[in-house]
């Protein structure tokens, strides 16, 4: 019988939830989903105006500051592009250091935006030396005519090498050589996740979004800004419009150039409830420490026999939020991501930039319990073995120790 042909679907129908464990967008809680399935208001309406001020106090708290926050309907990359034009003038020197590919795309991006860029070269299996950043600074503060450098420009957690930058050591260096550059930190998979303390570190300028801790549609982002980031902006020269924080200080709203993401503004609040008021930011941080352990047990385990191993080699930069999986020689991380998601149901990150092919990522941020974790580290070490990866079998038994003992 000759039957039309019709297309094979990718993967067979998949009863129950996927497992969704990238690092961004992250699983959205159902309590969230169903705030934001609202009718549209208008914003400037009384009733939308009192979520919105609960919003921007919420937070306030989850980025611990007092200072102001002002937010675009953009993803990550447009709260990074808005940090910098508003603070910064063109030709102004930028000091980052090297973390992964996050530190690497901000500083495309400033020299895109005419800014000049100046690397803190890392190992990004190590992360970034403060020793090395504090170099960079006293070189800066020793110049004849005085320090160029106007920001320095750190990535809070490193996505793609799954590593964490401490910010309040970067801070304890520019201050040891007493160095007047604003601090910026793009906290966008760290924040909701781990500990960020905006006005106890003094940073001046931090960047957030909302789909990775914060558990929301993606769809709009943020920057918390201190009292220097403000005077900064009132001496800056560059170009813009729809970022313009002074456009944004004029409106009722203090932010947005344009129409506010309202039903995000439900999700937001119902979010935040979740984390200040239901389970408790202190909480929120244990809970990702404690999965993050276990992912990093299981890997550990499945590093013997020349198994895949942990990508960070720097147990004080481990990240709470994403562990990154660097592949044994000859073998390819997406074979093993191919065969978790169409047999297992299971999504994981793939390598970015240089890493492609030869890591894998597992997102352990946002809503996310202890089965859940246990589930996708299954079908990983199922996929493992059939995508022909040598590895100690176990892993899941070491996570669901680590589990076991807190
Ligand atoms: C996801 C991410 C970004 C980019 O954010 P988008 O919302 O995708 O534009 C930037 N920095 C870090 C550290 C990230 O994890």
């Amino acid at each position: 019988m000759n039957a039309p042909a019709s297309p094979a679907p990718a993967r067979p129908m998949a009863r129950g939830r996927m497992f969704f464990a990238n690092p961004g967008p992250t699983n959205i809680p159902d309590s969230v989903l169903l705030a934001t399935a609202r009718a549209s208001i208008d914003f400037n309406d009384p009733a939308f105006l009192a979520v919105y001020d609960s919003c921007v106090a919420g937070l306030k708290k989850v980025l611990k500051t007092t200072q102001h926050l002002f937010m675009y309907t953009a993803s990550g990359h447009g709260a990074w592009e808005a940090s910098l034009v508003n603070t910064l003038s063109p030709g102004d020197l930028v000091l980052i250091p090297e973390t992964g590919y996050f530190s690497d795309s901000w500083a495309k991006m400033c020299g895109a935006l005419g800014f000049e860029v100046r690397m803190v070269p890392a190992d990004w299996r190590r992360g970034c030396e403060i020793a090395a950043i504090e170099a960079a600074l006293a070189e800066d503060m020793a110049a004849p005519a005085g320090p160029r450098i106007k920001a320095v420009c750190c990535v809070h957690n490193e996505t793609a090498a799954a590593t964490r930058l401490p910010i309040e050591q970067v801070r304890a260096a520019m201050d040891r050589r007493a160095h007047p550059a604003l601090l910026m930190a793009d906290t966008i998979s760290s924040l909701g996740c781990y500990d960020f303390r905006m006005d106890e570190w003094r940073v001046d300028v931090c960047v957030g979004g909302s789909q990775k801790g914060l558990m929301l549609p993606t769809g709009f982002s943020f920057t918390g800004a201190s009292e220097k980031a403000l005077a900064a902006h009132r001496a800056s020269t560059h170009p813009r419009h729809y970022f313009d924080w002074t456009e944004m200080l004029a409106r009722r709203h203090k932010s947005f150039v344009g129409t506010v993401p309202v039903t995000l503004f439900y999700g937001l609040a119902e979010a935040l409830r979740l984390m200040l008021e239901e389970e408790g930011l202190d909480n929120v941080f244990a809970r990702h420490a404690r999965l993050a352990r276990a992912v990093r047990a299981c890997v550990q385990h499945w590093s013997g026999n020349n198994g895949p191993q942990l990508f960070c080699q720097n147990p004080e930069r481990y990240s709470d939020s994403v562990t990154a999986v660097w592949m044994p020689e000859g073998h390819d991380a997406e074979a093993v991501r191919r065969i978790a998601l169409e047999r297992f149901n299971v999504s994981t990150g793939g390598g970015l930039g240089k890493l492609a092919g030869k890591v894998f990522r597992i997102g352990h941020l946002g809503d996310l319990n202890e089965p859940m974790v246990l589930g996708t580290l299954g079908a990983i070490e199922m996929a493992l073995g059939l995508a022909g990866v040598p590895h100690a079998k176990g892993g899941v038994q070491a996570a669901m120790e680590s589990l076991s003992a807190g």
